[in-house]
């Protein structure tokens, strides 16, 4: 199950972590934190085709397929183009640097997120200013942010943590204030939308991944910025090319992040699936929302009004949750602590980072666990893992 992948399997725990230890008994169904293998089979000869045609074509970086995935990447995102890159990581740090974000400027940021929301920042010289987060949401909270504007800020950076929208209309406001540049980390909510609105469409810049474990996802590392700046695009389509504006003249110094075509033409079999597979999400988020109601130990993902949540993770909030987690760890379902600890609390970024105290994010990052949910969980495992969870917190 575990398919090599470096940073996000280690964390992801794909399967029980007793699982060789101590087996399971034979009447019970095995649940999987994630299951990628059963996406593949889907779309399996589809995906072989289209490898098929990438292999003839004798094209493999920046071609057809790239530039057609790119159109129709910002077509669903409801923005005027986009821009390939090769990871989620460097369309947010690409993104800063192509708005011009650099050497200590200041990038209000979410204090719970995944390191490489903090990492980008660092990336471009920029210093972080951790914000904490609305409870609700799991996200930027709008007040932290405006209290946090200084002389030095330059940028705000909004996470859509789990596949709900950040609250993007006062954070454009603020920004509009302060004539701030915001890019917004989309890599695990495309899809996710504000009154129809999608997300990566409000800001200056929207990153997305298309890592494997993300609700749209390459066969292997992939990113995209989507934008409606068209100074942005430009900057970018350099950067991602070692500045190259054709015939070896660069003009500026860039980088190598380019998507190649076999991930693409991949990508673009998986996008016209990609509404179904959201609304597939949707549907068993809402049968553990029925199965858990009423529960007053366990505190269910919340869905603002006139907000699509795309559900990249079931997260919950429950009290002892280690020993919950061993608890459903025992039954053979594979469950996830996104994350254990809140960015400033990170050893890699101790005394580096700037900002308050941050007493919501703690609190998430000691009670959160993420419940199995993909496509392809069938209804009857999704209501098992809900019952486990209830006889869990019961036995608490
Ligand atoms: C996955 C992820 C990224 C990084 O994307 P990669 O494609 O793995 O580089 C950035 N931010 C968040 C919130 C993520 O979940």
């Amino acid at each position: 199950m575990v398919q090599g992948q470096p940073s996000e399997s280690k964390q992801l725990n794909l399967l029980p972590a007793d699982e060789q230890s101590e087996p399971l008994r034979s009447d019970m169904t095995k649940i999987p934190f994630l299951d990628l293998k059963a996406q593949v089979q889907s779309i399996r000869t589809e995906a072989d085709e289209a490898i098929a045609r990438v292999l003839d074509s004798g094209q493999f970086i920046l071609g057809v397929q790239g530039e057609t995935l790119e159109r129709e990447v910002a077509a669903f995102c409801g923005t005027k183009y986009a821009v390939a890159v090769a990871s989620g990581t460097d369309a947010l740090s690409l993104s800063l640097r192509a708005s011009g974000i650099g050497r200590g400027d200041k990038v209000i940021t979410s204090a719970f997120s995944f390191i490489a929301t903090a990492e980008a920042i660092f990336s471009v010289g920029a210093i972080p200013v951790f914000v904490d987060i609305e409870p609700e949401s799991f996200n930027l909270d709008p007040k932290g942010v405006e209290a946090s504007v200084d002389a030095s800020t330059q940028a705000i950076l909004p996470v859509h943590l789990f596949g709900a929208s950040a609250a993007m209309e006062p954070l454009m406001q603020i920004a509009e204030k302060h004539k701030l540049i915001v890019i917004e980390d989309c890599a695990q909510a495309i899809g996710a939308a504000i009154g129809g609105k999608r997300v990566g469409s409000f800001g200056h810049a929207g990153c997305l991944s298309f890592y494997p474990t993300k609700n749209l996802s390459a066969f292997g590392d992939a990113g995209m910025v989507v934008t409606n700046d068209a100074k942005i695009l430009k900057k970018l389509r350099l950067i991602r090319q070692h500045g190259d504006s054709g015939g070896y003249q660069h003009q500026v110094l860039g980088t190598n992040s380019r998507l190649d075509e076999i991930q693409a033409a991949v990508l673009r079999v998986k996008l016209p699936k990609l509404d179904g597979w959201i609304q597939a999400r949707r549907k068993r988020a809402d049968i553990y929302r029925e199965a858990l109601k009423g529960i007053p130990e366990i505190q269910l993902p919340v869905e603002n009004s006139g907000t699509t949540h795309v559900y990249h993770a079931f997260t919950v909030r429950v009290p002892k949750r280690d020993a919950v987690r061993k608890h459903l760890n025992e039954a053979g379902i594979g469950t996830q602590v996104y994350y254990p600890a809140i960015l400033p609390s990170q050893p890699a970024l101790r005394g580096l980072a700037s900002g308050g105290s941050f007493p919501e994010a703690t609190l998430a990052a000691a009670s959160v666990l993420s419940l199995p949910l993909y496509p392809e969980l069938s209804d009857g495992n999704t209501q098992r893992v809900a019952q486990v969870l209830r006889e869990a917190v019961k036995a608490l």
